[in-house]
């Protein structure tokens, strides 16, 4: 590891988003890049007058060459930091059975993510510094929560911007197995292999039971299913029947499989939403809207409104009067305003009277930082539709 820590310049004349406290800096930002041997290490950053930005993660084959872990001006990414920033992480979570114990900028450690499922830990390392530090983050989570075992799921796309290969690996190196977890009361089977994210959402699972609690006695439909979590809470809550859509054949056979499993009452079909919302015509009481990412940049934003205008005007004709419309974004551009925007244009032109009862955001394991925009990524409503 460097002992001695270099620096970055930021170039004069720019107005970087880093001078306001975000913790990213781009290629384009910088005077110089610098030698090979500082690529996935840590570096100092100053601004082009010299002053400290801290210390960040350095990789010059990604867009971002530095994302800051430390506002102080020369901290090593050695064994003691790792050690230390990996408990603290830890000790900020609430105690539950599945939750997210690390992730990333929003805990220190810039492009690592940890999941833990039980005595499972689904580790994802999406930068090249945290990713050369893999086999020791794997030693370290071992000492402190001493897990049956821990999966290294390096498959996400997103790694070859940082010129990363895929793959999937355990720490144990015995080959990995689906298995059931216990979230929020049912067993979901947790199937790396075929899973998306680290295997489920975890980032919903205290909307799923949110929407359960308005669930008995109605006639749901859960759009964008997945695995099922909200059909599967609410048909648990007690709902008189559950409908699950979701395009993934995959994922439709997750759900059945979890009905199954756990000895619910829940029907699913592989189907595009779109498709069979303009095509079917049956009412509902209780509609779930989990779309995909429509907008991943700015420059998407116009097709994903109207996406979004679309689900959303198609859901509220097809509700009975009454009916709830719990409808999600999980696209950081989406913000609540925009969002709220587009659900009054689709209430108009669906001449529904529409009823906020509640604000819906991402769990507090998943941390949001004021000065990056981009850790804010998943909002939602439970509407009244009358
Ligand atoms: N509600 C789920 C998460 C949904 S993620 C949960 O809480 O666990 C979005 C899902 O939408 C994915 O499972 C994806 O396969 C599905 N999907 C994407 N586009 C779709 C489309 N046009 N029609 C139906 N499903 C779609």
């Amino acid at each position: 590891m460097n002992e001695k820590i270099v620096s970055l310049k930021l170039k004069p004349s720019q107005r970087p988003r880093v001078l306001q406290g975000h913790p990213w800096v781009f290629g384009n930002e910088v005077e110089a890049t610098l030698a090979p041997e500082f690529e996935g290490e840590a570096v100092a950053c100053r601004d082009s007058r010299g002053r400290s930005l801290g210390t960040g993660i350095y990789n010059s084959r990604s867009q971002i060459v530095w994302r800051r872990f430390s506002w102080r001006g020369s901290v090593a990414l050695d064994a003691d930091y790792l050690q230390t920033a990996l408990a603290a992480a830890i000790s900020r979570r609430e105690p539950e059975e599945a939750r997210r114990l690390v992730w990333s900028e929003s805990d220190d450690l810039p492009g690592l993510v940890v999941d833990q499922y039980g005595d499972v830990l689904v580790v994802q390392a999406l930068t090249l510094a945290m990713d050369k530090r893999l086999q020791l983050i794997g030693n370290i989570l071992h000492e402190l929560l001493q897990p049956r075992e821990i999966v290294f799921r390096n498959d996400a796309p997103v790694r070859t911007r940082e010129g990363l290969p895929l793959g999937v690996a355990t720490r144990s190196g015995a080959e990995f197995e689906a298995w059931w977890a216990g979230i929020g009361g049912i067993e979901f089977r947790v199937d790396l292999g075929a899973g998306q994210k680290t295997g489920f959402y975890l980032d919903q699972r205290h909307e799923h039971q949110r929407v359960a609690r308005w669930a008995a006695g109605r006639r749901v439909f859960d759009a964008f299913c997945n695995q099922g979590g909200f059909a599967l809470q609410c048909a648990r809550a007690g709902a008189a029947s559950v409908w699950g859509v979701d395009s993934s054949e995959e994922a439709v056979k997750q759900a059945v499989g979890n009905a199954e499993h756990n000895q619910l009452k829940a029907s699913f079909e592989v189907a595009n939403v779109f498709d069979f919302l303009r095509l079917g015509s049956d009412t509902w009481d209780l509609v779930v809207l989990d779309p995909p990412p429509f907008a991943k940049s700015k420059a998407e934003m116009d097709g994903a409104l109207r996406g979004y205008k679309e689900i959303n005007l198609r859901a509220m004709k097809r509700m009975t009067p009454g009916g709830i419309l719990a409808t999600y974004a999980c696209s950081h551009n989406m913000s609540h305003s925009i969002f709220l925007e587009v659900l009054g244009q689709a209430a108009a032109d669906a001449r529904r009277k529409v009823r906020v009862l509640e604000f819906c955001h991402q769990p507090t394991d998943h941390p949001v930082i004021p000065n990056m925009a981009e850790s804010e990524y998943l909002r939602g409503f439970v509407l009244r539709i009358d």
